[in-house]
């Protein structure tokens, strides 16, 4: 088959991963070979389909022996299949490199022998980039479900990311929709990759030389939508691949109809669902929230109206109003309105001078949200509404344009303390 067809193929079957993302390593090109990967973000992009243009994205090859539901790659799917060479993806990656089309490789591929096998090809791509071609761009390996720790070991020192990805949050949905997959050697991949890029980063603190292990860390893809698993079992789980794994990204992929299939349902979730979780997300990794206080077993999906962190705030009125003058930074954070930049803003401003409220705009704060949650020396910068009068205020969008959200009812108002969910025991729950 022509290469340009194959290309064609390949890149169509793999643009519904959407676990790459280049941030996280600044890996250079070695003396006399060539490409730099820029560091945290800079050279990553997505289309409005969720393609990462600016990496190759391909797969090695679309022919699978798995027949997972949600994939267009699957087993009895009748498309038309094709495998690159190794040397023909080493050589379309260097031509693309070289032309300034891309700044990395995204490499994943359908599972069309024995796992090891298969990530074997995947590996002998990157190890020839880097090795051959003195390749210093970025490179994305997929972990092959199913293959052995010592290939992803190989793996992880030419590649600055590694994905294993779970798709589905419980054991119960990969056993309906993805048979042929077994969560506990997806975690088990999970747990290997985690644990080599510790002992590396550890290593090389005291090791100059210390060969490098995905350096960007490893990410993994969760399905939304494709079954009726709530937004609790996809943050749960979230939440225990960071804490355990450690994690970079978990990304959220709205179920994209391909094909049809009694076991899935007939349309897409609304993609709303896909950025709630998203923001969701956000707090969990950078603002101190737990899965277990943004929902609980009697609100079990995320609210459609109102972002996280302002839904958690309205539904905790005793921690409002918070006090500009000596509230913490973790503090601030929960504030709707206020980020980790403007929280640093406040607390070094207060240190400086007596915070006074007409100062605060020059701190360059947001308080459009932000003044219904705050007082300063114990006089809350707005009453002109009252508590119960908020919701609206703080609505992303009126109710009427809504698009229901799958699964239960989204939102039932202040629930007080949350439920004691055992959270961080969700692996064994879902996976046992
Ligand atoms: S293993 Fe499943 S998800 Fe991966 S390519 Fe094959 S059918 Fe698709």
């Amino acid at each position: 088959m022509e290469l340009g067809k194959k290309l064609e193929i390949l890149s169509a079957g793999a643009r519904y991963d959407v676990s790459c993302a280049s941030s996280g390593s600044d890996r250079r090109a070695p003396p006399g070979g060539m490409g730099r990967n820029l560091p945290a973000g800079v050279c990553h992009s997505f289309a409005g389909d969720g393609r990462c243009i600016s990496l190759l994205k391909l797969l090695f090859s679309n022919a699978c022996r798995y027949d997972c539901a949600y994939c267009m790659n699957r087993a009895s799917n009748d498309i038309p299949r094709a495998s690159f060479s190794t040397q023909e993806l080493t050589k379309l990656t260097l031509s693309f490199y070289r032309r300034n089309y891309i700044e990395g490789l995204f490499l994943s591929s359908g599972v069309f022998a024995d796992p090891d096998i298969v990530m074997e090809r995947l590996v002998e791509v990157a190890r020839s980039l880097r090795e051959d071609a003195g390749f210093g761009g970025y490179i994305h390996l997929k972990a092959i479900p199913g293959c052995g720790d010592r290939l992803l070991k190989k793996a992880g020192r030419y590649a600055d990311r590694l994905s294993a990805n779970i798709e589905l949050p419980t054991a119960a949905s990969l056993s309906k929709l993805a048979p042929d997959k077994s969560g506990k050697e997806i975690l088990s991949s999970m747990r290997f990759i985690g644990e080599s890029c510790a002992e590396a980063r550890e290593d090389s603190r005291r090791i100059a030389a210390t060969p490098d292990f995905a350096p960007a860390g490893q990410s993994t893809q969760l399905i939304v939508g494709a079954t009726p698993d709530d937004d609790m079992a996809l943050l749960g789980l979230a939440q225990s691949l960071y804490r355990r794994y450690r994690l970079r990204r978990v990304y959220y992929s709205a179920y994209l109809p391909v094909g049809l299939d009694a076991r899935l349902p007939t349309g897409p979730p609304p993609l709303l669902r896909e950025h709630r979780l998203y923001q969701a997300d956000w707090l969990l990794r950078f603002y101190g929230f737990k899965a277990e206080e943004l929902l609980n077993p009697a609100l079990p999906n995320l609210c459609e109206e109102i972002d996280p962190k302002s839904a958690w705030a309205l539904a905790h009125p005793e921690f409002f109003p918070v006090e500009l003058s000596r509230a913490s930074m973790e503090e601030l954070m929960r504030v709707p309105g206020l980020g980790a930049t403007s929280a640093r803003r406040i607390v070094s401003a207060r240190r400086a001078a007596k915070l006074k409220p007409e100062l605060l705009p020059r701190l360059g704060l947001v308080m459009k949200r932000a003044r219904y949650f705050l007082s300063l020396y114990g006089r809350a910068l707005e009453t002109s509404i009252a508590w119960e009068g908020l919701r609206p205020l703080l609505m992303d969008r009126p109710p009427a344009s809504r698009t229901p959200l799958l699964g239960k009812a989204a939102w039932s108002g202040p629930s007080g303390k949350p439920m004691a969910l055992a959270v961080q025991s969700q692996l064994e729950f879902v996976f046992p």
